[in-house]
């Protein structure tokens, strides 16, 4: 080739490129985003697609998952005063209160290592780590800490935060000792918030993860049931006074089981009952 011819050409070269390579380079460059942000979209849907299939389709608390007691750090940070709608989502809202608590310990175990107060916030904190592994449900305890509370100041509370479900959590005491044991839940007397429905599905859910006797569904006056306006629930999870269920009580596994079981109904309850 010729020095002549090579510098012919890259002059023709040049002068043709001017316009078309801008023209070819935006055209390439759209279509490029084009291609990108259709990916990006469609891996959007997808994913969002899942969540929403994960989260209402199929709640099922974590069975692999060992929640610690002193696992609260979530549960803690849960600001009491959050005031309702600061996400757009709706979400669930469980209130969960832990019987007694301060001065009222409740009742004591027949060896006195396990005093109700303790227990059921214990249980309840779990119960709320299990709840809070859901991205639709907000938790609400009456108290996180050894304080007292009267049963219409934890009625008072559920009703003015709105919320959807209220768990009150007691243990049993009976004067025979072997004889009496088991979990049983109640609804108010004369009750009209459904609660009697959210009884017998959180009673049949506790007993299928806990071996102990199915005490059934009763109903009764309970104050912390009275005055409220959503379905509403006191379950007895076991016998203080029955040593060998004081023995399981103690037991951080048997413990795990009753407060997945517990989240377990509530959840079962939310889907089959309240529409967000
Ligand atoms: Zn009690």
């Amino acid at each position: 080739m010729s020095k002549a011819k090579v510098k012919n050409f890259k002059v023709k070269k040049k002068r043709i490129n001017k316009k078309k390579l801008a023209f070819v380079i935006v055209v390439f460059f759209l279509f490029f985003s084009i291609l990108i942000f259709g990916a990006f979209k469609l891996t959007q849907t997808i994913f969002s697609r899942l969540d929403i299939n994960f989260n209402t389709k199929n709640k099922q608390v974590e069975m692999n998952t060992d929640v610690k007691s002193n696992n609260v750090e979530k549960i803690e940070q849960f600001d009491l005063d959050k005031e309702a709608g600061e996400s757009n989502a709706k979400k669930y809202r469980v209130f969960i209160d832990p019987g007694h608590g301060g001065n009222d310990i409740g009742s004591k175990s027949f060896d006195n290592t396990i005093i109700e107060k303790d227990l059921v916030l214990d249980i309840s904190k779990k119960v709320a780590s299990y709840l809070l592994k859901q991205d639709d449900i907000e938790v609400i305890l009456s108290r996180t800490e050894d304080t007292y509370l009267s049963l219409s100041e934890r009625a008072n509370m559920a009703t003015s935060k709105n919320s959807d479900v209220l768990v009150s959590l007691h243990l049993n005491s009976h004067k025979d000792a072997n004889e009496a044991f088991g979990i049983e839940t109640y609804y108010l007397i004369n009750d009209k918030n459904n609660s009697e429905t959210f009884a017998k599905t959180m009673q049949k859910t506790l007993v299928s993860y806990v071996d102990t006797r199915d005490r059934g569904v009763k109903s009764n006056d309970f104050e912390v049931l009275r005055s409220v306006n959503m379905p509403a629930i006191l379950i007895e999870i076991g016998f203080l006074s029955n040593p060998k269920e004081v023995k399981k009580l103690s037991d951080e596994n048997y413990k795990n089981e009753l407060a997945k079981g517990i989240a377990q109904g509530i959840l079962t309850y939310l889907d089959e009952n309240i529409k967000k």
